[in-house]
């Protein structure tokens, strides 16, 4: 047998580089991930859709697995949300990008936004804002720099308690933005009742705009309610010029897709110019 040490089973099977995880493997592997660092943070920029300049970026986890090399977080989120270890993970990324941004920030003329995904699990726990408190005092980022994105699933704990968690992470000067809009459940309605300032339109929409009227229309109104309503509106997913276009013409505010970058290391980060052309 290959068994040589408590921990070395999982490599020899994960020398079968064809099989996918499996569900028993992933969860002890994701173990021995946060104990021993194997996650980086990419950031992909967001740009204003008027200027082309970058006003903040976006955190998104990557896996640095030893034998399997890059993994994307649609590959290992799923799960690690099911076993509640998204709750430590959630807790290093949160931290990690507040202290990689506030750093990066120390070399730039304009401070840049951090943009965080949290889950919904991890943002309707007990303790989240706590979290959130520590890590600011901690990291030493104005939490005016520090974005939570949350998708509609965080309203399964009821509008109330999410009205509540937002009014007070306002307070702290945190802003929060609704994440994947136009999938799940949504409601136009949620952008009344939210105290959320931005709203980010699904790039399902995106890519359909040009091809379906109706979809077309959504993205109009929820353009239009958001700006009522006194918040941002982003559209992700940006790939093509049209599709930028057309965004602008509608008066999305801001714009995130591969045109203009793909999420990208820190190191990357730097070396960017301020404004992005999208070519
Ligand atoms: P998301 O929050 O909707 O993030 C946007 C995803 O779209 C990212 O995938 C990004 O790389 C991708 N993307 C950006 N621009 C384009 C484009 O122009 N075209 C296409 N085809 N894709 C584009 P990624 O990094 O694989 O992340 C997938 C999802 O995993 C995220 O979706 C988010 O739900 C989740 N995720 C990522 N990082 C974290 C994290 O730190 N915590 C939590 N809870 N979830 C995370
Ligand atoms: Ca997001
Ligand atoms: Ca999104
Ligand atoms: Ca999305």
């Amino acid at each position: 047998a290959k068994r040589q040490g408590k921990n070395t089973w999982q490599w020899y099977d994960c020398q079968n580089a064809e099989r996918s995880f499996n569900s028993v493997n992933l969860r002890h592997e994701l173990h021995i991930a946060l104990k021993e660092s194997q996650f980086e943070l990419y950031y992909q920029p967001l740009v204003d859709a008027v200027t082309g300049r970058i006003c903040s970026v976006e955190a998104l986890v990557r896996w640095r697995h030893p034998v399997r090399g890059l993994v994307s977080p649609g590959d290992f989120i799923p799960l690690a949300e099911q076993t509640g270890q998204i709750i430590p993970l959630g807790l290093w990324v949160l931290e990690q990008a507040c202290i990689e941004i506030a750093d990066l920030n120390t070399q730039r003329e304009r401070a840049l936004c951090v943009a965080v995904n949290i889950s919904s699990l991890q943002f309707i726990r007990d303790g989240f804002l706590d979290d959130v408190r520590q890590v600011l005092a901690k990291t030493g980022l104005s939490p005016e720099l520090l974005e939570l994105e949350v998708t509609e699933s965080v309203l399964l704990k009821g509008v109330g308690s999410v009205i509540d968690l937002m009014t007070t992470l306002k307070t702290l000067g945190v802003r929060v933005a609704l994440d994947d809009f136009g999938t799940g459940f949504s409601s136009l309605s949620y952008l009344r009742d939210l105290p959320s300032h931005k709203v980010k339109l699904d790039r399902s929409f995106v890519e359909k705009i040009r091809t379906d009227r109706r979809i077309a229309a959504i993205v109009q109104s929820v353009i239009t309610m958001a700006h009522q309503m006194g918040m941002v509106v982003v559209a992700e997913g940006i790939e093509t010029q049209e599709q930028r276009e057309d965004l602008a013409r509608r008066h999305c505010d801001i714009l995130q897709g591969y045109l203009f970058a793909r999420p990208m290391p820190l190191a990357e980060l730097k070396k960017l110019p301020d404004f992005l052309p999208g070519a």
